[in-house]
């Protein structure tokens, strides 16, 4: 279903902000890899990517020994019939003729590269060194938006607390943080500060979008020339 699923207007959005020179960064809870589909690079080892797949993607397959990623749709056949998947790099490598006096080598098998619940993330390090440098670059104009999520994760829970600390406690910064739900409450974990938006995501996706692609029609030149920097870009209204 993952495979053959097309990205909503909510990953439109996430596409329409990168082009725009918009978007900081995505951190997804999705392993249904739809990101990949409007072109985010979710496996990129270079660098800090622009789409952190918190807990993986369905849609690839990982040797557990040498850490090799396989499409999960080439070997799909294979695990709807239950049979296991031995890595064709590890296979490769124990044929090779530097490998045949030695013992031989078992191959790794392929696992779908998901986390599951209570599994600590193999990337741990590499995620707390990303989300500090999120909170360092945190600047006054900068929004952050929640959407999508009943925050029940820790991980989660702990990436969202120490950039909400950042924007809202930081009293040099005058960020906007906005929690998307159709939900009456917001979960206690969130600050009341928050922008609550009762609304559909895809809805509000949509709005979004062409509310951007709209230019804002007042004056700029009634505005003090002091304070033309903060003048809006699009209206909100
Ligand atoms: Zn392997």
């Amino acid at each position: 279903m993952a495979i053959q699923a097309e990205p909503p207007k909510f990953h439109q959005l996430l596409r329409f902000l990168d082009n725009s020179g918009l978007l900081h960064r995505v951190y997804s809870q999705n392993i249904d890899g739809l990101e990949a589909k409007v072109g985010f690079d979710i496996f990129s080892t270079k660098g800090s990517q622009k789409c952190i797949l918190l807990h993986g993607s369905i849609t690839n397959i990982q040797c557990e020994k040498c850490l090799g990623l396989y499409m999960l749709e080439n070997y799909l056949p294979l695990l709807q019939v239950g049979h296991p998947i031995d890595c064709p790099a590890c296979l490769d490598k124990s044929r090779q003729p530097a490998a045949a006096s030695k013992r031989p080598m078992k191959p790794g098998r392929l696992h779908p590269k998901i986390l599951l619940f209570n599994q600590p993330s193999p990337t741990e390090d590499k995620l707390a060194h990303i989300t500090l440098d999120d909170i360092k670059s945190i600047q006054s104009n900068h929004v952050l938006l929640i959407a999508g999520t009943s925050l029940q994760i820790p991980g989660v829970k702990s990436i969202l607390n120490s950039l909400i600390k950042a924007m809202v406690q930081s009293k040099s910064t005058n960020c906007t943080i906005i929690y998307l739900d159709t939900a009456s409450k917001i979960p206690s974990v969130l600050p009341k500060e928050i922008l609550h938006v009762k609304m559909d995501c895809q809805e509000f996706s949509a709005l979004t979008i062409e509310k951007i692609k709209t230019p804002v029609t007042f004056n700029y030149a009634t505005f003090p020339a002091a304070r033309r920097d903060f003048r809006p870009l699009w209206d909100w209204s």
